[in-house]
């Protein structure tokens, strides 16, 4: 069996990502050897193995990249890799479903013999043009559900709002006559009429109070399912949907805040990355279902380290978490770093009846002065790399960048 060149991510640490524009050659020219690189990471990253690929994964005519798979189906594998982080559970659209067609097409693209890629990029159109629709048909139901609750609340105040207008007709009617009771001078009948006014204002007026109390009741009650809506579709944005770690975009955020936080006032900072070793493998020998149970177990084990309101976990990558510290030195961050080592390695995670154990490696780094945000996450990203390369289940902490002379 040929050995396998390393495992990849498409982290920047391992991939200098070309501009990609599916399908046209022009633009493969100049960029060929950077080309022939990522689609050699692209082919590790799906765990295919080429040299099955009937004409090395080619169709007649179609130009060869990387180990032998044309670039035409290299972009296409890109698009389907992209769409595949970018998944959303929806009615009838599980991630894991859309996964395993999305994984079929990427297949096929490298062991279909006598298809064209003509023939898989329509049937792949039509799979997705049916996703796209779905999802906008979801997306559209949320916004009615959102719009039903206003509509109601709406309707509910202009009939009370009419009923009001009716009862104080009745109430100037009732005014009326009392006024030509004052002007008849006849004590009976002015007697009468008062009585008719003060009854029928009385009556109106607890009417009023009580259809005021409905309609606050019924209005506390919408907004309260209005929050809890606009509550779930905030946290649905904001974390990731299998680990319910955080996701990226708000690692993103929060790293920004505190890199701003740090130019304003030097609060230290340091952030964690942290990466399963050999993950492939867990997914390898047990199934995709157990490598989703080990990350969602690896979250709960990292939440339970990391209990300070201020700590972010984010998961950033497919097997990748970032940890932000705020507050935290280097000294600080080394020791969170050396106790989920010492956690993870020691930790027995039971799935019917597997056993599994795996173990992370580490990239430590805090944030330095005139540092920006992105090279401070790069720096703990290298010492992830380095903690990689010698050996795997260790921390590194990455050297503070060099200074740069005026
Ligand atoms: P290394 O020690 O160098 O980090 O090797 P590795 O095998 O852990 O890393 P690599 O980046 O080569 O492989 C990561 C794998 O994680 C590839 C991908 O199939 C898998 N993966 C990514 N996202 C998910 C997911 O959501 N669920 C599962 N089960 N697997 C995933
Ligand atoms: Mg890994
Ligand atoms: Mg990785």
């Amino acid at each position: 069996m040929k050995p396998r060149p390393k495992a990849i991510d498409f982290s920047p640490r391992t991939v200098n990502k070309p501009d990609v524009r599916p399908c046209r050659k022009e633009h493969f020219g100049p960029m060929r050897k950077t080309m022939k690189k990522w689609v050699e990471k692209l082919i590790e990253q799906f765990d295919f193995d080429l040299s099955s690929a009937p004409n090395g994964g080619k169709g007649p005519g179609e130009k060869i990249s990387g180990e032998g798979i044309s670039e035409e189906r290299a972009t296409l594998l890109f698009i389907i890799d992209t769409l595949n982080k970018h998944l959303i559970d929806f009615d009838g659209h599980p991630v894991r479903k859309t996964r395993e067609v999305l994984d079929e097409f990427a297949k096929e693209l490298l062991h279909s013999e006598n298809q064209s890629i003509e023939k898989v990029l329509f049937r792949f159109r039509q799979f997705f043009s049916g996703y796209r629709l779905d999802e906008s048909a979801y997306l559209q139901k949320t916004f009615e559900d959102f719009r039903a609750i206003i509509w109601d609340f709406v309707d509910q105040l202009a009939e009370d709002i009419c009923q009001e207008q009716k009862e104080d007709l009745e109430v100037r009617q009732n005014l009326e006559q009392l006024k030509e009771a004052v002007e008849t001078n006849s004590i009976a009948e002015l007697k009468n009429s008062s009585r008719r006014f003060i009854d029928s204002y009385v009556e109106k007026q607890f009417k009023k109070d009580k259809r005021r109390n409905t309609r606050m009741k019924s209005i506390r009650q919408n907004l309260n399912a209005v929050k809890k809506q606009l509550g779930e579709a905030n946290n649905a944005v904001r974390v990731d949907h299998l680990t319910q770690a955080f996701n990226r975009k708000t690692f993103d955020e929060y790293s920004e805040q505190h890199w701003k936080l740090f130019q304003a006032s030097q609060q230290p900072v340091s952030i964690l990355l942290v990466d399963i070793d050999h993950f492939k493998k867990i997914n390898d020998t047990y199934g995709h279902a157990i490598g989703d149970f080990v990350l969602k177990e690896l979250v709960q084990t990292l939440k339970g380290l990391f209990k300070r309101e201020a700590d972010l976990l984010a998961r950033i990558g497919g097997e990748e978490f970032a940890i932000i510290l705020p507050d935290y030195k280097l000294e600080h961050a080394q020791t969170k770093a050396e106790e989920v080592l010492q956690k993870v390695r020691s930790e027995v995670y039971v799935h019917e009846h597997n056993k599994i154990s795996f173990t992370v490696s580490i990239g430590i780094a805090q944030l330095c002065e005139g540092e920006a945000r992105e090279g401070w996450i790069k720096r703990a990203d290298l010492a992830l790399y380095n903690s990689k390369n010698t050996g795997r289940n260790r921390a590194t902490t990455a050297p503070t960048p060099l200074t740069r002379v005026a």
